[in-house]
């Protein structure tokens, strides 16, 4: 049966799932979601035979209805690859007491983005193919760090498209700063702002809704497209690897078929752990959908009240891409929750960006039963990732080990403490190579690395880790720069021009 995709703001105009994937965002402001959530067609002893591609494959097909097998297949290789440094894209590692690390940072740029952001480009392509759209497709992303690499990484040198990152110039880490601005491919433009991330996100956002300017755009065989984390073509690729999971955790024996497993999911934008509650309305046995926050515990505090409020002091953390107040995929789990009703949802996200807050009703409240919200200070989050290596020699990234924390404090609850005498198990998501923030984490192992560079740091998380350094790290170690483009906030639009040729 075909899915269509209708905005979280109005019933109308629902659309093919390629045309969403185009547009990003419904014209409304509202999010894309699924008029109906599919289940699951094959069965768990089925899916428990299959590498990641066939499984992408099991999941996607159920989404993306207008495009056929060839398309979906062709999309699925070319992004899960030799990209990858492993052939089974995302591993399963057991830790301490049966609980499981899903490793999601095996990609080009050792974070989970890539799980999305190395198929979204081929989707788009394909979307615009189908949709005989032949004007080359400009992403244009302003990044705070990780997703601006990610979507480097995934667009560079694929025909048809050209990216555009604007990042803030003293705004970003060292190590993330360079994985940019050495990033290769004819058809990528990186260019540091004056300015902070607000100022590149607000000038992006101008850039896309100038109608003069697309008009003119058009003229020249170009349009803009957006990759960020709202697109149903990142989400959909997240679901997949709850499914790859659960299925290969029952491949090896570690979990019965149909055995309940609980998710912790490090949280910021709420697209990761979104994934898995569509995962489980699939069919999926999964438990408890554990949403993990770090001081900035806006949903930590919306799970436990029902307000969700964003007026607080922003909070600096060493999980930067969970730094974040605002989660824009929470709209689409309020649309469900509210009944799939979109003029309910308008108001309460008018709510939001008129007083900065909302109250959901206490029949909505019921349906979050399977959510619960926990957070980790900075210090319980460096305090887990000694304590995970000093028992079990695994080195464990800052945001990662939020989840963890979280999830021993679950395991200390009432509730969880329950759940761990019936022995059941839990999967942590783990969403960057402690390589990536090699900083915070030697620290948080032993205070005598403080004084170290990233480099040398990353020579020492090797051996202490038995890990080796990723390529993405080996690379930018001796990688030219290739970007040096820096501009005031309000040159945007005249990089771009100048990018594209068009003066
Ligand atoms: C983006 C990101 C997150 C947050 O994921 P959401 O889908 O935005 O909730 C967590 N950890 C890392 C390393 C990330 O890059």
């Amino acid at each position: 049966m075909e899915v269509l995709y209708k905005s979280t703001r109005s019933n109308k105009n629902p659309v093919h799932a390629s045309e969403a994937i185009l547009k990003g965002l419904s014209d409304d402001g509202g999010l894309f979601v699924p008029d109906h959530i599919p289940v699951l067609d094959r069965t768990l002893k089925e899916l428990a035979v299959m590498d990641y591609r066939q499984t992408a494959y099991e999941v996607m097909k159920l989404y993306l209805t207008d495009f056929t097998k060839e398309e979906l297949k062709t999309c699925i290789d070319r992004a899960y690859d030799s990209k990858f440094d492993t052939d089974v894209i995302a591993p399963l590692r057991e830790a301490e007491d049966g609980h499981f690390y899903l490793e999601l940072f095996h990609g080009p740029t050792i974070a989970f983005k890539d799980m999305a952001l190395s198929i979204l480009p081929h989707l788009m392509i394909t979307a615009a193919r189908k949709n005989h759209i032949d004007n080359e497709i400009v992403i244009l992303t302003a990044t705070s760090g990780d997703t601006g690499k990610a979507a480097l990484a995934g667009f560079a040198d694929v025909e048809g498209t050209r990216i555009v990152v604007f990042y803030p110039k003293d705004g970003v880490s060292p190590i993330q700063e360079r994985q940019m601005v050495t990033q290769k491919g004819k058809n990528t433009l990186v260019v540091g702002i004056h300015g902070n991330f607000d100022d590149a996100q607000t000038g992006v956002k101008k850039i896309f809704s100038d109608r003069e300017f697309e008009r003119e755009l058009d003229e020249k065989g170009f349009q803009f497209s957006s990759a960020n984390s709202i697109n149903i073509g990142r989400l959909v690729p997240q679901i997949c690897y709850y499914v790859y999971a659960y299925a290969q955790l029952m491949a090896q024996g570690k979990i019965g078929e149909g055995e309940p497993l609980d998710v912790v999911v490090p949280t910021g934008n709420f697209g990761n752990i979104l994934a898995a509650y569509y995962a489980k309305r699939m069919g999926l046995p999964i438990g408890k959908l554990i949403c993990a926050s770090n001081e900035n515990k806006v949903l930590y505090d919306f799970f436990r009240t029902g307000t969700y409020d964003r007026n607080r002091k922003f909070v600096l953390t060493s999980s930067p891409s969970m730094d974040i107040l605002i989660s824009s995929n929470l709209e689409r789990l309020i649309y469900h929750i509210a009944g799939e009703d979109a003029e309910k949802n308008r108001s309460l996200m008018e709510a939001l960006s008129g007083q900065g807050k909302y109250e959901i009703t206490a029949q909505m409240r019921e349906k979050l039963e399977d959510f619960r919200g926990f957070y980790a200070d900075e210090e319980q989050t460096r305090a887990e990732i000694r304590r995970l290596y000093e028992k079990c020699g695994y080195v464990i990234d800052t945001h990662t080990a939020v989840a963890s924390a979280v999830l021993r404090q679950y395991l200390e609850s009432p509730e969880g403490g329950e759940a761990k005498a019936q022995g059941r198990r839990a999967l942590v998501v783990s969403t960057a190579s402690p390589f990536k923030f090699t900083g915070s984490v030697m620290k948080a192992i032993d205070e005598k690395y403080g004084s170290m560079g990233d480099f040398e740091l990353a020579d020492e998380l090797s051996a202490l880790a038995k890990v080796k350094v990723p390529k993405a790290i080996e690379e930018i170690r001796t990688a030219a720069v290739v970007h040096d483009r820096q501009c005031d906030a309000d040159e945007m639009k005249d990089v771009v021009r100048e990018f594209l040729g068009i003066r």
